[in-house]
């Protein structure tokens, strides 16, 4: 299948809610060009690359979800890195933040291997699905409020395609957290408002679902001792129990 070309936001919205399933959906979301400000950063990344990967080809496009087709734990970044999932085509793949998560993941028996470090690496998570609220890198990592909500869709129909097996969803950080909240709330579930508060192992009943609220690995908070992998492991840990059909609160 060829990507379409989304062009603008109707475009999302219309590309996203005919993907009838998951392998649909990833590749529609990878011809996705709706915000002129995120493709120009991708593409200029990937042609003038780090000087440490002068060698390889970037990806350069957005990033679809990866993971189990049914799984029973979804992960919610905010977006792709510039040299990591930007480059390597899979999220969270290829970076410092992600090298925190997959190592954590794999503590906590929902991922095979304890890095991910390139397609085909023989990665592969266990009952689990990672998503980004904003599917290709932004400069600083910061997307616009506008960025945010034309990526919306991809997100919202990711969501609608997981849900009837999900049991928990873990946000990484405040914008993953306000982004899946909204998403719960779009899809119909009832969210609590007010809208519960981010926190580092913050713990919310969404419906049948439950959310975790993780500190971002970045290394901003793993460098400084905000976020340690005991405590990255706290949240992952409670993820696959509850994933596994544990008891809640
Ligand atoms: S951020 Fe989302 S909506 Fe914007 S171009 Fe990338 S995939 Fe498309």
């Amino acid at each position: 299948m060829t990507a379409p070309v989304a062009g603008g936001p109707g475009d999302v919205q219309a590309y996203a809610l005919r993907s009838p399933d998951l392998r649909h959906l990833e590749t529609a979301v990878t011809g996705c060009r709706a915000c002129p400000r995120l493709v120009a950063w991708r593409e200029q990344v990937a042609r003038e690359k780090r000087r440490a990967y002068a060698d390889e080809t970037y990806w350069g496009r957005p990033i679809p979800g990866w993971g189990a087709d049914r799984p029973t734990v979804l992960v919610v970044g905010l977006a792709p890195a510039a040299h990591g999932g930007n480059r390597t085509g899979r999220i969270f793949t290829g970076d410092r933040s992600g090298d925190w998560l997959f190592a954590s993941l794999h503590r906590v028996g929902l991922a095979v291997l304890p890095t991910s470090t390139h397609a085909g690496d023989g990665q592969a998570l266990v009952g689990t699905r990672m998503v980004a609220a904003v599917r290709c890198a932004p400069p600083d990592n910061k997307p616009t409020p506008v960025e945010r909500d034309t990526c919306a869709p991809w997100l919202d129909r990711e969501l609608e395609l997981v849900l009837p097996g999900l049991r928990v969803a873990v946000a990484l950080g405040a914008f993953a957290w306000q982004a899946l909240l909204t998403a719960l709330a779009r899809q119909g579930l009832p969210v609590p408002r007010p809208r519960p508060r981010f926190g580092h192992a913050a713990e919310v009943a969404v419906g049948p679902l439950t959310v975790l609220g993780s500190f971002h690995p970045s290394q901003q908070n793993t460098f400084t001792g905000r976020l340690t992998a005991p405590m990255l492991d706290q949240v992952l840990g409670r993820a696959a129990h509850l994933g596994s059909g544990g008891s809640t609160l």
